[in-house]
C-alpha cells in the first residue's frame, strides 16, 4: 500500500508539473504525459492484460484501461492521466478501508495466546500452546492470557472473558473452576491442569469460525457478483455503439466528440462501489455481532436472520439455566443415600445437565472401577451397571420401555425415576430455574415482530407448561424424544410464509439434528459445548437468549446499509451515465462521481460495525 501511495504521489507531481510547464514541443509534452500515466496506472493496464489472458476480460481494470488509453488516442492527454490518477486514489482508499475493517475485526478476535508457562518440577518453561498436552500443569500469571482450556488446581483470581462473550463483568474463579483459553487473568496467579489440547480449545474453535465466516456469501453479495458479470460487457457494448453509431447517422456529429462521450461513459460505469461496499457491510455486521458475543458463521446467516418469523427454543440449558437442584429424594426399599449414590454412579459418564446436578448433589469422589456397561439413551436417561447391579435412571418413558411400574403422582419438577435390577427403587425430583434473561428475550422478540415463539422439550408436561406460561411463549410441546423434535419442527415449518425463516435455539445437548434442520441454528455456546458450536450457524457466547434479538437487529441494520449502498450507487451511476452519453458531463466529473460514490458507500458500510446501541 505504501508503494502504491508513493507511485500516486510521484505520478501526480510529474503530471501537475507537465501541465504547468506546458512545453511547446508537442511530442515532448505528450511523452511526459505518457510517463506520468505509466507511473500512475501502469499496474492497472498490466493487470487488465493479465486478466484477459486468464479469460476474465471485463473487469474494472479493463474498463479503466480502455477509457484512459482511448482518451490518449483522441488527444485528451490530461484527462487520460487524471482519470487513472483518481481511480488509483479511490482504489487506495478502498484497500485501506478493507484492511482497516479486517484489522478491527481481527483485534476484536485478538484472543490467540502466544505462549503457555508449563510447570516442569520447580521450573516454568515458556512453551508454544500447540505443544502443550492434556494433563500438563500450566501457570497463568496476572495479566496473562489463558492459553488452553484448563481446570484450576491452585489459586484464585478474577477473569476477564469479554473477548469471548462481550461480557464486561469479571468472573471470579477458584480451585476446580474451568478456565477457557482466550480469556485474560486479571489479578491472582493460578495453576491449572490442561483439559484440552490447543486445537480443541475454545480459542482455536472461535478463531476458525470467524476466519471462515466470510466464505459463505450472502444473497446480496451473490447478486453483485452476477450483476458485475453481465453489467460490464453490456456497458462496453453500449459505449462502443455510442462512439460509432451517432457520428455515422447524425450529420455534423464528429467521431472525436462521441468517442469522448463513450469514454466518459466507460469511466462512470465502473461498478467498484457496489463490488466493494456490499461485502464490506456484511463483514462489518459480522464483526459488530462478535463484539456482542454473537458469532455468526457466514454472511448468509446474518442476512437470513432479518427474515425470522418463528423462533423455536429448547428448554433445558436454553431458556432455563440447566443447573438443576435436587428437591426431593424418595426411595422405595433402599435408603436415600443409596438411591442417590447409585444414580450418581450410573450418570457418571453423561454430560446432560441432569447428570451433572446429580453428581453435584452426591458430592463424593466417584470410583470409576465400580461402573460398567454404560448406555445413554438420549431423551430417556441412562442405563449402567454399578457394582454389577443394573441401574436405570431416567423419565417415565424409560420406565415404560423397560416395563417397570413406577410412581405416577403429579410432581412439580423434573423427575428421575430409578430402577435397580429391574425393581423400582424410587425417584429424585430436581428443579431447574428459568434464566433471568429469558422473559425479556421473549418480550423483545415479540416487539421485533417475530410472529411465533415455540418451546420444544423432552421434559414432562407440568414443568414445560409452567415455564412456557412464566415466559409468555405462544406454544409448547413436551415429552419429546430428540427424533420427535425434528418431526415437530417440520410441523412448525408449515406455519411460516415461504420467505420467512425459522430459527432454532438450543444448547446442543440432544438437539443437534434440529439445530441443523432449522433455517438458522442458534446455539448457546455454553462456553465449551462442542456439539453446539459445530452444528450451529450462530453461536451465542453469553448463553443469553436476548442476544437473539440483538442479532436480529444487527442483521436488519446490516441489510439496510447494504441496500442503501446498492440503491445509491446504481442511482448515481445511472444519472451520470445518461449525462455523459448526452455529453453534459466531462470525463473529470465522471471520475469524481465514481470515486465519490465508492468512498461514500465504504463509509456507509463502516456503520455496520457500530452496534453499541443495539
Ligand atoms: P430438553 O429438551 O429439555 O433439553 P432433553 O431432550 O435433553 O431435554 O432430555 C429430555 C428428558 O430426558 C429429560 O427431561 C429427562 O427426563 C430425560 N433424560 C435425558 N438425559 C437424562 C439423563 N442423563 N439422566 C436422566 N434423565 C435424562
Ligand atoms: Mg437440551
Amino acid at each position: 500500500m505504501k508503494k502504491r501511495l508513493w507511485r500516486i504521489i510521484i505520478g501526480a507531481i510529474v503530471f501537475v508539473a507537465v501541465i504547468i510547464i506546458n512545453l511547446d514541443i508537442k511530442w515532448l509534452q505528450v511523452s511526459l504525459y505518457v510517463v506520468s500515466y505509466i507511473i500512475v496506472g501502469g499496474d492497472v493496464v498490466l493487470k487488465a492484460i493479465r486478466n484477459i489472458f486468464k479469460g476474465k476480460v471485463f473487469d474494472e481494470s479493463f474498463l479503466m484501461s480502455i477509457a484512459t488509453i482511448g482518451a490518449f488516442l483522441i488527444g485528451e492527454y490530461p484527462e487520460g492521466v487524471a482519470v487513472m490518477l483518481f481511480y488509483q486514489v479511490g482504489e487506495l482508499f478502498q484497500s485501506y478501508a478493507v484492511d482497516k475493517s479486517r484489522k478491527s475485526i481481527a483485534s476484536l478476535m485478538d484472543i490467540r495466546p502466544d505462549y503457555a508457562n508449563v510447570k516442569k518440577g520447580d521450573e516454568l518453561i515458556k512453551t508454544d500452546p500447540d505443544e502443550v498436552q492434556i494433563g500438563d500443569i500450566i501457570v497463568i500469571k496476572a495479566g496473562e492470557r489463558i492459553p488452553l482450556d484448563a481446570k484450576v488446581i491452585e489459586g484464585s483470581s478474577m477473569i476477564d472473558n469479554s473477548a469471548l462473550t462481550g461480557e464486561s463483568v469479571p468472573l471470579e474463579i477458584a480451585v476446580d473452576s474451568v478456565v477457557l483459553s482466550g480469556c485474560i487473568n486479571i489479578n491472582g496467579v493460578i495453576t491449572a491442569e490442561v483439559t484440552k489440547d490447543y486445537g480443541e480449545s475454545t480459542v482455536s474453535k472461535i478463531l476458525d469460525l470467524v476466519e471462515n465466516a466470510s466464505n459463505k456469501k450472502s444473497k446480496s453479495e451473490q447478486f453483485i457478483t452476477k450483476f458485475a458479470r453481465y453489467y460490464t460487457p453490456i456497458v462496453v457494448v453500449i459505449a462502443a455503439s455510442l462512439a460509432i453509431v451517432p457520428p455515422l447517422l447524425i450529420g455534423g456529429a464528429t467521431f472525436s466528440e462521441w468517442i469522448y462521450r463513450a469514454l466518459a461513459f466507460l469511466v462512470v460505469s465502473c461498478p467498484c462501489a457496489l463490488v466493494i461496499s456490499i461485502p464490506l457491510s456484511f463483514f462489518g455486521g459480522i464483526g459488530g455481532a462478535s463484539r456482542k458475543g454473537i458469532l455468526v458463521k457466514g454472511s448468509n446467516y446474518l442476512e437470513a436472520l432479518a427474515q425470522t418469523e418463528i423462533v423455536v427454543f429448547d428448554k433445558t440449558g436454553t431458556l432455563t439455566k440447566g443447573v438443576f437442584n435436587v428437591q426431593e429424594i424418595i426411595p422405595t426399599g433402599i435408603s436415600k443415600e443409596e438411591l442417590l449414590e447409585l444414580t450418581a454412579y450410573a450418570e457418571n459418564y453423561s454430560n446432560h445437565p441432569i447428570s451433572t446436578s446429580l453428581k453435584r448433589a452426591y458430592g463424593k469422589e466417584i470410583d470409576n472401577g465400580r461402573i460398567s456397561d454404560v448406555e445413554e439413551i438420549s431423551g430417556l436417561g441412562v442405563v449402567a451397571k454399578v457394582d454389577g447391579k443394573k441401574i436405570m435412571a431416567g423419565n417415565i418413558k424409560l420406565m415404560n420401555q423397560m416395563n417397570i411400574p413406577f410412581f405416577k403422582g403429579e410432581l412439580a419438577g423434573t423427575v428421575v425415576h430409578v430402577a435397580v435390577d429391574y425393581i423400582y427403587s424410587g425417584y429424585i425430583v430436581i428443579a431447574d430455574e428459568v434464566k433471568v434473561d429469558s422473559a425479556k428475550a421473549i418480550k423483545e422478540l415479540k416487539a421485533a415482530n417475530i410472529k411465533h415463539t415455540v418451546m420444544l422439550t423432552g421434559d414432562n408436561k407440568i414443568v414445560a407448561s409452567k415455564v412456557a406460561k412464566e415466559l409468555g411463549l405462544d406454544q409448547v410441546y413436551s415429552e419429546l424424544l430428540p427424533s420427535d423434535k425434528v418431526e415437530k419442527m417440520e410441523e412448525i415449518f408449515s406455519q411460516k410464509s415461504t420467505k420467512g425463516k425459522l430459527a432454532f435455539v438450543g444448547d446442543g445437548i440432544n438437539d443437534a439434528p434440529v439445530l441443523a434442520r432449522a433455517d438458522i441454528g442458534i446455539a448457546m455456546g455454553g462456553l465449551g459445548s462442542d456439539a453446539a458450536i459445530e452444528a450451529a450457524d450462530i453461536v451465542i457466547m453469553t448463553d443469553e437468549p436476548s442476544k437473539i434479538v440483538t442479532a436480529i437487529k444487527i442483521s436488519k441494520k446490516t441489510l439496510k446499509i447494504a441496500y442503501q449502498n446498492i440503491a445509491f450507487a446504481i442511482g448515481i451511476k445511472v444519472i451520470v451515465l445518461i449525462l455523459s452519453a448526452l455529453g453534459i458531463t466531462s470525463m473529470w466529473a465522471a471520475i469524481f462521481a465514481d470515486v465519490g460514490v465508492t468512498i461514500i458507500a465504504i463509509l456507509n458500510a463502516f456503520r455496520a460495525l457500530n452496534v453499541r446501541n443495539l
